[in-house]
């Protein structure tokens, strides 16, 4: 069926790596060359993994910073190049995403270093890694720039890494992370041009450090505040003016299809539901794949692609990760899914059914949807009012090739093969 007629608004972000990207050196080009494709399903921002120069160089997945100006141009821990590739392969990947109308987004981490030579630190009477000389020439770090110092012991929240957690209250950090004309934030918008943040590990320290970066600098900025209360994101959203990965949506979906109980999803407990416009929704990402906790990622690639067709088809920003797409799940299934999300999924959401099996919902928007999810091993079908009355509904998802009629009062019986999901909407277009 053609969705081909209904203006297309919104696209997705392309989580744009896993752990341990293969082959090392080469990344950034490999990028590069999905651009054009990625252009043409709907996306609309790439988030790049952290760009600089890591501790563990050439094997450093870029989460261990210790020179933030270094993006595979100076020959420091082991390497001139980083994992991903050298500068002006960034630059060329950068620029080719801005012609393509694509955002490029970089991975920020600002809670923690690694690989400082070793000094005298008087603040814990022994010797520790906190004396960064980086051949970039910029951003000098001593133990003062790290807990505990002059100023206090710690910040909010617990010590990430014991020795190398920093202090954004010493005037030092915040002139190089963001308050004067030569910081990381500026350098990353102006010489790199990266048009937005993710921001890692925020729980780390205080909401005002976002803040204030994303006052100097501004565009899209997405918090990874790893926890499952919807009231907390919206608590760091509201203070940083960034919006948060949705990690409430995704522990939801974990218990809802991992456990076998799609009255879940009926939950509150969502920032999607929240503050729509604030939640980055995603079913996995690098971290979460690799968890060796069931209970932090969601299992099988079926029940991935029916938490793909939930965030899809939700209000909300979704994140596809690069290797579901490009890898592991039906290419052409995501495809429809996105398709459908910028042009379908729009409006209120209006759960219509749920039980621990099978999920319906729709979208008011116009001309809007009606999704039903089944998570059982047979084929489920339920008598539902819609809001359409009198019509003819059609399966874009698919996985179907049947149309429905609803009657005056919107009635409709949805019937969605086993392990699969059905998105009806009208059938002419
Ligand atoms: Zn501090
Ligand atoms: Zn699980």
């Amino acid at each position: 069926m053609d969705l081909g007629k209904i203006e297309k608004t919104g696209g997705v972000m392309m989580q744009g790596f896993y752990w341990d990207v293969e082959p090392k050196g080469d990344w950034w080009n490999v990028i590069a060359s999905k651009i054009e494709s990625w252009k043409k399903i709907g996306v609309d921002r790439i988030w790049l993994p952290p760009a600089s120069k890591g501790a563990s160089g050439a094997f450093s997945m870029g989460y261990d910073p210790m020179d933030y100006f270094d993006f595979g141009d100076y020959d420091q821990m082991g390497t001139t190049e980083t994992r991903f590739g050298s500068k002006s392969e960034l630059q060329t990947l950068i620029s080719s995403a801005h012609n393509a109308g694509i955002q490029v987004i970089a991975d920020i981490i600002l809670n923690h270093n690694s690989g400082g030579q070793i000094q005298f630190n008087p603040y814990r009477s022994k010797n520790t890694y906190t004396l960064f000389q980086p051949k970039s020439g910029r951003f000098f770090r001593t133990y003062k720039d790290f807990h505990p110092n002059d100023i206090h012991s710690r910040d909010a929240e617990a010590l990430f890494f014991e020795e190398q957690d920093m202090c954004h209250d010493q005037p030092n950090v915040q002139k190089w992370f963001w308050k004067s004309d030569s910081s990381v934030a500026k350098y990353y918008k102006n010489t790199m041009k990266f048009d937005g943040w993710r921001f890692d590990y925020v729980k780390g320290f205080d909401p005002s450090v976002i803040k204030s970066w994303m006052t100097e600098v501004g565009g899209f900025g997405v918090l990874e505040a790893w926890d499952g209360n919807a009231d907390y994101l919206k608590t760091w959203v509201d203070k940083t003016g960034a919006r948060a990965f949705d990690f409430a949506a995704f522990y939801n979906m974990e218990q809802a299809f991992d456990g076998n109980n799609l009255k879940l999803l009926q939950d509150k407990n969502a920032l999607f539901k929240l503050s729509p416009q604030n939640a980055v929704t995603f079913v996995t990402n690098h971290d979460t794949e690799k968890d060796t906790n069931q209970g932090n990622r969601i299992g099988s690639a079926e029940n991935k692609l029916l938490a793909y067709a939930y965030i899809l088809t939700h209000p909300g920003y979704p994140c596809i990760f690069y290797l579901d797409y490009e890898q592991q799940l039906a290419k052409w299934k995501l495809e429809r899914l996105i398709l459908i999300n910028q042009t379908l999924a729009k409006g209120d959401l209006s759960i219509l059914f749920a039980d621990t099996e099978y999920y319906i919902a729709q979208r008011l928007g116009s001309p809007g949807l009606v999704v039903a999810i089944n998570n059982s091993t047979v084929t489920k079908s339920q008598q539902v009012y819609t809001n359409y009355k009198n019509a003819t509904l059609y399966d874009y998802s698919e996985n179907t090739a049947k149309s429905i009629q609803t009657d005056a009062k919107g009635l409709a019986t949805i019937e969605t093969p086993a392990k699969s999901y059905t998105v009806w909407s009208l059938k002419k277009f």
